[in-house]
């Protein structure tokens, strides 16, 4: 992979664009063959169902994945028993509920032991993870699953009114104009007729290249972390030319402040639709037009719990518990993914769908550092996207103008991934944020063993006067 990264940096960037198209096209026959077209049927036929038909699909899924996790997977060989998964019905989840909670620990401590048959199989699609809260650790899908996902995908992006046949452009974290001075911060991928915009390369200085790329695109949609599409939208703002219109925006993978949805939804007078998942892939919520966000339930089931584990109450936030119903290959049963939501008090949405909606999602509360340029920003995970030669981070925060970064390097790392890093980081926290790194040898883990992304030690003061509860 490095050597081909390598390769890459060398060709110009003509050709770094047939690279990319190359590659899209890879990526355009992964996602839209096999089981998309069966399961992309299905959504269609069933986007409009009662919650009971919904509810018997589910339960139908549901009861298969047990099944195939009890008799495949070391981890749930063990505590699965088919009885149990046998009296699971419609209208009576007791046996569900009674099911142990896969902790992410357990998980990272483990992988294989999750995998069906105890270890990877050539046809699986591996996806090595950031490492939000740990070292990364690669997880497997069955091509039929990225495909299903896809199909989700695609009706997301429907109801959107755009579709995967629409030109769009899409940030990325990944190293697409790489050397110390790309002529162009941007790559085309023909094949999936996208416009790839490098968010490492986004800055106050470099913005303005980026609107002109946009408008020259004319993309329908665009795509990618609210941060950084919030960035570009509080600058063409202020510029004042309304030139730049793009009818979608799809936010994903951070939490959409109310503030960045309103601000992106002015600069470029579209609408924006923002979902949630994770790289495990055990859950797909999406916005329908009417702003409310509604868990698919045939691609997981979401249960939100509180901490002595009973179901939470409409409006009441708890731990986000997902079993994942589209991925053979890795099954994860009652997943505390470490996210925090709570659920909408009503069960009627505008939209005509009946899918459960979620009120609002919190992230991890105790994850958010504060900048006096940007106010709280949460989710640091995608600083450290595409940032090699470092095992973990955590960052440490005292004050409102400083983040001490502990870092645990690989053997290979080198000066250039710190800068890396630091780069990503004043991207979201804003360019006058002082950033101080230390180089440890490991992390301390608080008192549970719990590894924590961010500590921050702001005195409550801070907290308060800048409202964290109206920004979420
Ligand atoms: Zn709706």
């Amino acid at each position: 992979m490095k050597q081909l990264d390598s390769l890459y940096a060398r060709l110009p960037e003509w050709l770094q664009d047939l690279a990319i198209t190359a590659q899209g096209a890879l990526y355009y026959r992964q996602r839209y063959s096999g089981a998309f077209q069966e399961e992309y049927a299905l959504l269609k036929a069933t986007e409009m169902s009662s919650p009971l038909q919904l509810e018997l699909l589910q339960v139908a899924r549901l009861k298969r994945m047990l099944a195939h996790a009890a008799a495949t997977v070391p981890f749930y060989q063990a505590c699965l028993s088919k009885a149990k998964c046998d009296s699971l019905r419609a209208g009576d989840w007791s046996a569900f509920f009674d099911l142990p909670v896969t902790e992410k620990s357990t998980l990272r401590a483990n992988h294989l032991a999750f995998l069906s048959g105890g270890k990877p199989n050539s046809r699986w699609i591996g996806w090595n993870t950031s490492g939000t809260t740990g070292s990364p650790m690669q997880l497997f899908y069955e091509p039929d699953a990225v495909a299903r996902q896809y199909a989700y995908v695609e009706r997301y992006r429907e109801q959107a009114g755009v579709s995967r046949f629409l030109r769009r452009a899409k940030f990325t974290g990944k190293m697409i104009a790489p050397g110390d001075h790309p002529s162009r911060f941007w790559r085309y991928d023909w094949a999936n007729k996208a416009l790839l915009l490098s968010s490492v390369h986004l800055n106050s200085e470099t913005i303005p290249r980026y609107l002109e790329a946009l408008e020259r695109f004319e993309p329908a949609y665009l795509t990618g972390y609210p941060s950084a599409i919030y960035l570009l939208a509080q600058f063409a703002l202020r510029r004042g030319r309304k030139t730049l219109r793009i009818p979608a925006i799809l936010t994903s993978a951070e939490t959409l402040l109310a503030d960045q949805r309103d601000t992106i939804e002015a600069a470029f007078g579209g609408k924006v639709f923002d979902q949630y998942g994770q790289t495990e892939m055990q859950s797909f919520w999406f916005q329908c037009r009417y702003r409310r966000m509604h868990t698919h339930p045939l691609f997981g089931v979401t249960e939100i719990v509180t901490p002595d584990g009973r179901p939470a109450r409409p409006g009441e936030v708890g731990d986000v518990l997902l079993t994942g119903l589209v991925n053979r290959a890795m099954p994860l049963i009652r997943y505390r993914v470490g996210d925090r939501a709570s659920w909408a008090d009503s069960d009627r949405c505008p939209c005509g769908r009946s899918m459960p909606m979620i009120e609002s999602i919190e992230g991890r509360r105790e994850d958010y550092l504060f900048s006096r340029q940007r106010g709280w920003v949460g989710r640091m995970d995608p600083a450290l996207k595409g940032v090699e030669g470092v095992v973990e981070c955590q960052f440490v925060q005292e004050i409102p103008e400083a983040v001490r970064v502990l870092c645990v390097p690989s053997p290979d790392f080198r000066l250039e991934d710190q800068l890396h890093l630091e780069s990503n980081l004043r991207s979201r926290l804003g360019s006058e944020m002082r950033i101080d790194f230390q180089i440890v040898d490991q992390i301390p883990r608080g008192a549970n063993g719990k590894f924590r992304a961010v500590i921050s030690r702001l005195p409550h003061e801070t907290q308060t006067q800048n409202d964290l509860e109206e920004v979420l």
